[in-house]
């Protein structure tokens, strides 16, 4: 774990860069402000040294992002597999961003991936990482893979890549993971970041009006409908949580995206240490968890232990093979 690339990983870097024309970029299932962030970020300033790169990601964006330049050239695996698969094979170097297992890509995708495997570089902030990548930077104490690109590029000396779509989405990444600036993971190293952004043309209100004030009726609808009528609050042993069934969801005609930051909410409440929010998948075979906690409950570790998945120590989540009802069932019972 370190701020800094060592000499040798720059020099294996600058080994690579000489050598790559086409890249692919790929971040994780579900992707969310810094995936696609640190994503699009890394491939405008891949385009500008000169080399061809594309992203590739699992599934669907929330459409709130499609602010960001190079959103429309974005191949998702899950609606175009047969280009994602071509650009995978032509490829001669892949990049794995916000993301430190490759089954964090889904199965499949992870497979082809695993069986067309090239030089690669993974940059990312979560705990307990797998050493697939000639190029590991992993730092648990950067706020996002967003900021990590930032830092990999200066590093790196490439500053002068870094064009006005490459900062819309680094910021874009900083801003989602930090819900704008207030967990306690964000530095002065961080704010400087954004301030030299801003000096380089950065105007960041844009940005925020994109991603939180472009609400659907249907979305805003949900939210009330989630906090009013399916918030579950336990006072005695400090957590409250959400349960979204797919019925639920068609009924507010949901859209990826559409229940980001409700285990925030549920969170927000006086006295609540433990937050969490459930999902049921639209095939109705598993149930998606999201965990959020305050101070030193490490929901990295529960969502490991118990829910196939995994995180940060206050962010994290996974997947439950069952029915909506095991899913509850089994959190109450850890919970007591
Ligand atoms: P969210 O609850 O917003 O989906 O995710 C919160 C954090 O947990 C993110 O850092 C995300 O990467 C991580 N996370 C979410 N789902 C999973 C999962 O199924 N497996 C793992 N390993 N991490 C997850
Ligand atoms: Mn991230």
């Amino acid at each position: 774990m370190a701020r800094h690339l060592s000499d040798s990983q720059k020099q294996t870097i600058a080994k690579h860069l000489a050598l790559m024309h086409k890249v692919v970029i790929f971040s994780h299932q579900s992707p969310d402000g810094d995936a696609v962030g640190s994503s699009l970020a890394l491939m405008h300033i891949l385009q500008n040294a000169g080399k061809q790169a594309v992203v590739v990601l699992p599934d669907a964006l929330p459409s709130y992002y499609a602010y960001l330049e190079g959103f429309e050239s974005i191949v998702y695996y899950s609606t175009d597999k047969e280009k994602a698969e071509l650009e995978i094979v032509a490829a001669d170097h892949f990049c794995f961003l916000d993301f430190n297992h490759l089954d964090r890509m889904g199965t499949s995708l992870s497979a082809f991936v695993q069986a067309n495997m090239k030089p690669s570089w993974m940059i990312d902030h979560h705990q307990q990482p797998t050493d697939i990548s000639e190029v590991l930077f992993s730092d648990v104490t950067f706020t996002s893979t967003s900021e990590m690109v930032y830092h990999f590029v200066i590093q790196n000396n490439w500053g002068s890549c870094i064009n006005l779509p490459a900062m819309n989405a680094m910021y874009t990444g900083i801003v989602t993971d930090t819900a704008s600036f207030r967990f306690p993971v964000v530095t002065a190293e961080t704010h400087k970041i954004v301030a030299e952004m801003m000096e380089r043309g950065l105007k960041h209100a844009p940005i925020h009006q994109a991603i939180y004030d472009t609400q659907t009726e249907n979305r805003l609808r949900l939210t009330g409908y989630a906090l009013s009528e399916k918030l579950v609050v336990n006072h005695a042993n400090h957590y409250a949580y959400i349960a979204l069934s797919e019925e639920e969801l068609l009924r507010f005609q949901h859209q990826p995206g559409d229940t980001e930051g409700l285990v925030n909410q549920a969170l927000s409440m006086q006295g609540i240490q433990i937050a969490a929010f459930f999902r049921q998948t639209s095939d109705l075979t598993a149930v998606k968890c999201s965990f959020r906690s305050k101070g030193d409950w490490d929901v990295n570790v529960f969502a490991r232990s118990h829910w196939n998945g995994g995180g940060h120590r206050n962010a994290a989540g996974g997947k439950l093979v069952g029915s909506l009802e095991e899913a509850i069932h089994l959190f109450n019972e850890l919970m007591q």
